[in-house]
């Protein structure tokens, strides 16, 4: 198609509706429009999103440009920068700028976004008294904080705390005035704005809530607030973030019907003038008016549809969810969050970890979510939300999800896996995981960033990154490995083995140390905070304090937690190997306590599960015998076969090495679990070739492999050496598990470890180089020998001495009907 050939497409409003509605017109046809673009501001289009994370320093303005110059001179767009139009002819189909340019149109876009509410109160025009909608308000309070000290925000919802929390990093004291009880009350209950509001209060925001604005104090600039109940605060800077409105005065103007915003039709044509669109903030649909992306991201669909004539796919309104971005602040949001009348709630506390979460059901359907702390499942729970799915089956084992207990064994695998292919990963963009998983599939990608450059996941306000990484691990199994310069998580720019150097270089002991001195930017998060607690006590064994609450709920527990809410017990029962006694004691306390169920595990131990909470601490003291840590980063088991004490082809005492190796690295903590396993001969009947470390008798010695992993994606030992005493096996296993400690990443299983540093490497460093050997091993002892006691005998010793039963710090899950 000639360039006469071409319809004429004018847009007024540079912003990220109006530019992905253009982005999604490319997909389908780059020759149907010659596109001309009018913004007001100077910048191209950039994620305003990401305004938040620029004033707080965490990113700069650069980094957020979305299509920069040479996208648009790329596309053939002709771009007018800082022209603000000022007239729609709809008579000759002509727009006109506030400095004369004049542009005609055979179809025209509005993508004007919205205005921010100034409230009219006495001294709202005084100077230091602003919005925060763009860079140039994100720039003045960046000055304004060189020369001020004291700032105040109108306004508790999202937009309030994310500008509050960008004035406390800029060095300003900062109060927060809310006219509302709760903070995000537009999306939070009050236990989750309970919970929101003590957090940022301990990262130093100071909160007014419930308190009304009579007058802004002041000469020319802003000194003050008076408040309506008679108290007053000084302030030199005021950010109004109480709402906006749709930026609907051109339309207005040339007579489109505007109501709340530009009203559209469900193929976003304004519904006087069908060659005239609109979309993003500025429209209103069916009634509605939108300030989240999603949504508008979803109307730029189905405008370029429309107006590319492919079709009628219509837009039919969106639900909504909503995720703060304040590191370290962990909150989810959408649908109905409060219930209608007889809908019923579910919710899950814990105090002590800082999570909360609450699911309001109605007709066996999620209706509303909130989420504190642990958001891991938001996006799960609504995509179920939006599909209608039917969730009577699982209701009482909703909030027990893969996440939500911590370690489920995989790292978090296993939510990856089970969300359907129309999972919104993404809610800014609306990328969903078939997105992600043919993009890593197709076209071989294999970072975060490949992914994000490639589908737009995890490229606004970030909250999806840990789900990204979640799909790539899940999708590629073990040939995934983390980037070396990847992040620990968003709390950080720093990587794992910098934190480590950090540690070890500064002599670290404490999280709370290594999160000060190394600039966290937060309070730490789920991710960052267990790992640095693993990494401080395996450099420094002797000094270091562990962190309870940097500790998933599991291991905070000592035991793992259920579906259903409830508790399972595993006791130590080394090598497999049991006695009379054990098991009459076992079984007693299965009696007495009326266990429901009594397994025998695939690592060949016994699991009493259904365990009330309660009754933990009674349970292990009748049982007496050691925790199996089955619920940590710790040594699992060291499943045996009987080996030559008992089988006919057996040629060496497997049972008995095993048990010794199981006595000796009991207590030992790993970056994940470990699992061992002994075989008598190659015959292999403990399925050795399968675990972290594999032992295998043979003529004249032993054969040790490692590496194997028995999981989603099952992966088989490699060999390591062969020896010929059970004294030669403990010194190369504890020397090949100290490496894992100190080389590996916390989460990461031996077998990505292994593939990672590479077998070679761990062969000079375990085997061929015997010095460094005996020093691994004697780093290791130094390290066990801080391991005197057993978790569970800690408690029971802790509770008889203090009388507190420390276990009421979790509230199990609680179904009540609301307003009944
Ligand atoms: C600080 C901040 C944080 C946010 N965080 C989130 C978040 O976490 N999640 C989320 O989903 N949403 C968030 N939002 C909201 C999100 O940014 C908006 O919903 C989105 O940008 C709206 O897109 P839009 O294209 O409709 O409007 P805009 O992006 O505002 O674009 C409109 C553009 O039109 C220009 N314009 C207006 N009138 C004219 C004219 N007459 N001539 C020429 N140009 C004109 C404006 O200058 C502007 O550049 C946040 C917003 C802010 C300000
Ligand atoms: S691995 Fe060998 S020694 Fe062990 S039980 Fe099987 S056949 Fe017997």
């Amino acid at each position: 198609m000639t360039m006469s050939d071409k319809k004429k497409l004018v847009m007024v409003g540079n912003g990220m509706a109006g530019v992905r509605a253009i982005e999604e017109i490319l997909k389908i046809t780059s020759d149907m429009f010659d596109i001309t673009i009018f913004g007001a501001e100077k910048y191209p289009n950039y994620n305003r999103i990401m305004l938040s994370p620029v004033l707080a320093g965490e990113t700069t303005v650069e980094d957020i440009i979305l299509n920069d110059e040479q996208w648009y001179a790329d596309n053939d767009i002709t771009l007018y920068t800082e022209k603000r139009i000022e007239k729609i002819q709809r008579a000759y189909k002509k727009v006109i700028a506030d400095d004369g340019t004049e542009a005609e149109y055979d179809k025209l876009i509005i993508a004007t976004g919205s205005n921010p509410f100034i409230i009219p109160i006495p001294g709202h025009d005084k100077e230091g008294v602003m919005a925060f909608r763009d860079i140039d308000d994100c720039d003045a309070m960046i000055e304004a904080a060189k020369k001020y000290k004291k700032a105040a925000v109108i306004g508790g919802g999202l937009l309030g705390l994310e500008a509050a929390k960008g004035l406390l990093n800029l060095g300003m004291e900062t109060t927060v005035i809310h006219d509302q009880s709760t903070l995000m009350n537009m999306q939070l209950d009050s236990t989750a704005g309970e919970m929101l509001r003590s957090d940022l209060e301990a990262q130093g925001m100071v909160f007014k809530t419930s308190t009304l604005t009579e007058e802004i104090l002041g000469e020319n600039r802003v000194t003050g607030l008076q408040f309506k109940d008679g108290t007053s605060l000084e302030c030199d800077l005021l950010i109004m973030a109480v709402g906006i409105r749709p930026n609907m005065a051109l339309a207005k103007d040339c007579r489109l019907l505007c109501n709340r915003g530009i009203v559209i039709n469900d193929y976003m044509q304004t519904v006087t003038d069908p060659s005239i669109y609109a979309v993003g903030e500025c429209v209103e649909h069916r009634g509605a008016v939108y300030g989240l992306v999603a949504p508008l991201f979803e109307q730029a669909k189905t405008l370029a549809h429309m107006i590319t004539g492919q079709g009628l796919k219509s837009y039919e309104g969106s639900v909504l969810s909503t995720k703060l971005k304040i590191s370290g602040v962990d909150v989810f949001s959408a649908g109905d969050f409060m219930g209608a009348s007889g809908a019923d709630v579910i919710e899950l506390m814990d105090q002590v970890g800082g999570v909360y979460k609450k699911l309001i059901i109605e007709d066996d359907e999620i209706k509303g979510v909130v989420m504190f702390g642990d958001t891991a499942d938001g996006p799960t729970f609504f995509q179920w939300m939006q599909d209608g799915k039917d969730i009577s089956d699982l209701r009482s084992t909703l909030l027990f999800s893969a996440s939500g207990l911590g370690d489920s064994g995989h790292s978090g695998i296993d939510l990856a896996a089970e969300m359907t292919d129309a999972t919104i990963v993404c809610g800014c963009n609306g990328v969903s995981k078939k997105d992600i998983v043919d993009a890593i599939v197709n076209d071989g990608l294999t970072t975060r960033k490949e992914i994000t450059a490639n589908t737009k996941a995890a490229g606004s306000c970030g909250g999806c990154e840990g789900l990204v990484y979640q799909l790539l691990t899940s999708t590629l199994g073990t040939a995934f490995v983390e980037s070396e310069h990847d992040p620990i998580c968003a709390c950080t720019e720093l990587n794992h083995e910098q934190v480590k150097e950090q540690i070890k270089a500064r002599k670290l002991t404490t999280v709370r140390d290594v999160m000060h001195t190394l600039d966290w930017e937060c309070e730490g998060c789920q991710v960052c905070r267990p790992a640095i607690n693993y990494y401080i006590g395996m450099i420094w064994p002797e000094d270091s304090e562990d962190d309870r609450s940097s500790r998933i709920a599991n291991e905070r527990m000592h035991a793992n937690i259920q579906k259903d809410g409830t508790y399972s017990v595993i006791p130590r029962i080394y090598g497999g190997e049991t006695t009379p006694d054990d098991l009459i004691r076992i079984a007693t306390v299965a009696k007495k306590y009326a266990v429901p169920t009594v397994k025998i595990t695939g690592g060949q131990r016994i699991d009493l599960l259904g365990i009330k909470k309660e009754d933990l601490t009674s349970i292990w003291k009748d049982l007496d015998m050691p925790s199996g840590y089955a619920y940590g980063k710790a040594l699992r088991t060291v499943k045996t076969c009987v080996g030559s004490e008992w089988c006919r082809f057996g040629t060496q005492n497997s049972t008995g090495l095993g048990i010794h190796l199981e006595k000796e690295l009991e207590r030992v903590w790993f970056p994940a679990k470990v699992k061992l396993a002994v075989s008598g001969c190659p015959r292999n009947c403990a399925e050795s070739t399968i675990k972290d470390v594999g032992i295998i008798g043979v003529e004249g010695g032993w054969e040790i492999s490692t590496g194997g992993n028995g999981g989603v994606h099952v992966v088989a030992t490699e060999m390591l050496c062969l020896v010929e005493t059970a004294e030669e096996v403990e010194e190369i296993v504890k020397a090949y598990l100290q490496h894992y400690r100190e080389t590996g990443r916390h989460n990461e299983r031996c077998a990505p470890w292994q593939k990672r540093v590479g077998m070679e490497s761990i062969k000079i460093a375990v085997v061929d180089d015997i010095d460094n050997r005996k020093a691994l091993v004697a780093r290791l002892k130094v390290y066990m020998d801080t391991l005197d006691s057993d978790p569970w005998q800690d408690r029971i010793d802790d509770e008889a001495r203090t009388g507190s039963k420390e276990f009421n710090e979790y509230r199990t899950i609680e179904i009540k009907e609301v307003n009944s």
